[in-house]
């Protein structure tokens, strides 16, 4: 039997990047605003102070920042007639848990979206027709124009302090920027990162390609910086520890020191640790959230009544709840009706190999989670993908991220898999190869969608959330053009021919998409933004149409995805999105549009 605790006026569904922004937001409007996190407290000091949070065992073999999953996993499979298995070990993606969620531990490549990618559909029909687009495919505009998530998207950028080169500042394109980007108000907060050896390698060699390479948008600081909430972050300092590791320098902008001790600050504002929401409670008409259900560390239930409750608890955690909690019809496959679980996509990345001559040292060991450069010329629709025969591209770069020696042993083609032979050959590829890579926008299908799993449960007894996926022949042709085009760049980086490095189930030609190895934790969809209830399952401030005091925030809103990654546009949305709650749904609650 649940404790039914006192009502408070907002509760908020997870402590990472959604939720801490909308918890720092609506926390001085004095309301009573609780948050709820399933996993524990964590903050700089001493959870990742040195040396201990460069454990490479600890963090990035066992992943100790990710979620339990032997308490809540998803289940796979490729296919509607397949039995779908729980992911039992960390696979494709790895979901966050802690203060600050997946913010605490990301890599930091902080972009945002071109302005073709807030409108992937009408900018796809006004260039090519409707006849390009296959019938299977879900292509949805944002429901937002790219000028006014813009201030949202500045905002963003000046709170972490990214470091970065304008390439179209008011719409003047500027040299060493990304000529294809939208225009931007602003430059970055801080310069670009300084650039490491495969950086320097691929930038030359994709100018002799005639392509226009510029410097990852990174939120890892290149220098000090005090954020415009008095926040200071400090300087990177190329520990290359980075993805999957707190930082010890806060040079890595992350919710758990940017927004939620800002939140904290203020004395109507709780931070509630391992409190693990099991469902929103709705009204008998299933109209109105009246609050959540909790359970704590010690498996007692709690009622928390609330006015308004958002979710912020990723793209997974958002649509289970909302299927958990009748929260918006949920999506058939077989009728192609409902809107939750609906555009389910993911993303694809390959590459090829490069060696460098034996007077070259790479040294992977520097570096950081974002730190690259990057080409947009085969992305979104800088290039006649009509002509290609597919719709979108994806961004292609070289960086150096994480030289850690128990996860990165670059032996190529033919060299030995173990033994000695294995061990110089990984010797010699450490320091004297590289690669190119790319990141491919994935589209939404009607046969790929998120459910509710028929047979597996989490510790608590609710159905997993069931992932279906698969690639289509429109994702084949991206990754096969994609990877022949890191193989150009890579031949002119190092004077020989290059292989392709598709990474084991990531794409190999005739296998379909593996859920097994780890990818990216870029997943999209599920509980998409629209102005059609039909197609989407919230409104353009991430608004339930159905039950219109849940706000449901994170890459969850977004209809497909690019070929970049989506925190930039998830960090201003929730910024756009407590806008609209505290300046025009506190005064007026009840439904936005
Ligand atoms: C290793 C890694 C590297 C990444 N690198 C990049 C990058 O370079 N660039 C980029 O753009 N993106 C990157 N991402 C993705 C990025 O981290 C996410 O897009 C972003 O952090 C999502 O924020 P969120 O608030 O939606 O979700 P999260 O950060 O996942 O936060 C959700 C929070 O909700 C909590 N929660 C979930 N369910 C419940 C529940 N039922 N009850 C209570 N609490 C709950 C979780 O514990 C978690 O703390 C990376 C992700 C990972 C894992
Ligand atoms: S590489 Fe830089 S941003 Fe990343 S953890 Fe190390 S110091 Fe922090």
């Amino acid at each position: 039997m649940a404790v039914k605790l006192p009502p408070v006026d907002v509760v908020i569904v997870g402590s990472g990047w959604t939720g801490g922004i909308v918890a720092k937001e609506l926390a001085p409007t004095g309301l009573k605003v609780v948050m709820l996190e399933r996993g524990r407290f964590q903050d700089t000091s001493p959870d990742f102070a040195a040396p201990q949070s460069h454990d490479a065992l600890k963090y990035s073999r066992r992943l100790e920042l990710a979620q339990d999953l032997s308490k809540e996993t998803v289940t796979f499979r490729n296919d509607a007639s397949q039995t779908a298995l729980p992911m039992r070990q960390y696979g494709f993606f790895i979901p966050g848990t802690n203060v600050g969620g997946s913010g605490a531990h990301w890599s930091g490549l902080t972009w945002r979206w071109s302005e073709w990618e807030h409108r992937m559909l009408s900018g796809t029909v006004e260039k090519y027709g409707r006849s390009i687009i296959p019938s299977d495919m879900h292509l949805q505009d944002w429901p937002i124009a790219y000028k006014d998530i813009e201030p949202y998207y500045d905002r963003f950028e000046k709170v972490c302090g990214i470091s970065g080169k304008a390439g179209n500042l008011r719409g003047k394109i500027q040299p060493g920027g990304n000529p294809f980007e939208a225009p931007r108000r602003n430059e970055y907060p801080l310069p670009p990162m300084t650039a490491a050896q495969s950086m320097v390698m691929f930038e030359a060699a994709t100018k002799n390609l005639g392509y226009n390479p510029f410097p990852i948008p990174t939120a890892n600081c290149s220098g000090d910086y005090v954020n415009p909430d008095g926040v200071a972050l400090g300087q990177c300092h190329y520990c290359g520890h980075c993805t999957n590791y707190g930082c010890e320098a806060n040079a890595k902008a992350s919710p758990h020191f940017t927004m939620i001790p800002l939140a904290r600050k203020n004395r109507n504002f709780e931070l509630r640790t391992n409190s693990m929401v099991m469902k929103v409670n709705l009204d008998s008409e299933g109209k109105r959230a009246t609050g959540v259900t909790y359970v704590d560390a010690r498996g007692r239930e709690y009622e928390q009544p609330a006015d308004l409750v958002v979710l912020g608890a990723f793209v997974t955690g958002n649509v289970q709840l909302m299927l958990h909690s009748g929260i918006g019809k949920p999506y058939d496959a077989q009728s192609n009706t409902g809107v939750v679980g609906r555009n389910y996509a993911f993303q694809s990345l390959g590459g090829a190999r490069v060696e460098v001559p034996r007077d070259t040292f790479i040294n992977p060991f520097m570096g950081s989670g974002a730190l690259g450069t990057w080409i947009d010329d085969w992305n979104g629709d800088n290039f006649d993908f009509g002509k290609a025969g597919y719709i979108a591209g994806g961004g292609i770069s070289a960086g150096q991220n994480s030289g850690d020696p128990l996860n990165y042993h670059p032996t190529g083609p033919g060299q030995p898999r173990w033994g000695a032979g294995w061990k110089k050959a990984m010797a010699d590829g450490y320091q004297h190869s590289t690669g190119v890579g790319f990141q491919g926008a994935v589209m939404s299908y009607r046969q790929n969608f998120l459910d509710l799993d028929p047979t597996y449960r989490d510790a608590w007894g609710r159905p997993l959330l069931r992932v279906t996926f698969d690639w289509q022949a429109n994702e084949q042709k991206i990754i096969a053009a994609n990877t022949a085009i890191c193989q150009q760049i890579a031949a002119e980086m190092s004077g020989k021919k290059a292989s392709a490095t598709p990474a084991p189930g990531r794409l190999i030609p005739g296998r379909r998409f593996s859920s097994v190895p780890y990818q990216t934790s870029h997943n999209t969809g599920g509980a998409v933004f629209g102005d059609d209830p039909r197609t989407s399952a919230v409104n353009k401030y991430c608004q339930s149409w159905d039950v219109p005091n849940v706000f449901v925030l994170g890459a969850s809103a977004l209809p497909q995805n690019a070929g970049r990654n989506p925190t930039g546009p998830v960090g201003a949305l929730a910024f756009w999105a407590a806008d609209a709650i505290a300046n025009r749904y506190l005064k007026r609650p009840g439904r936005l549009v």
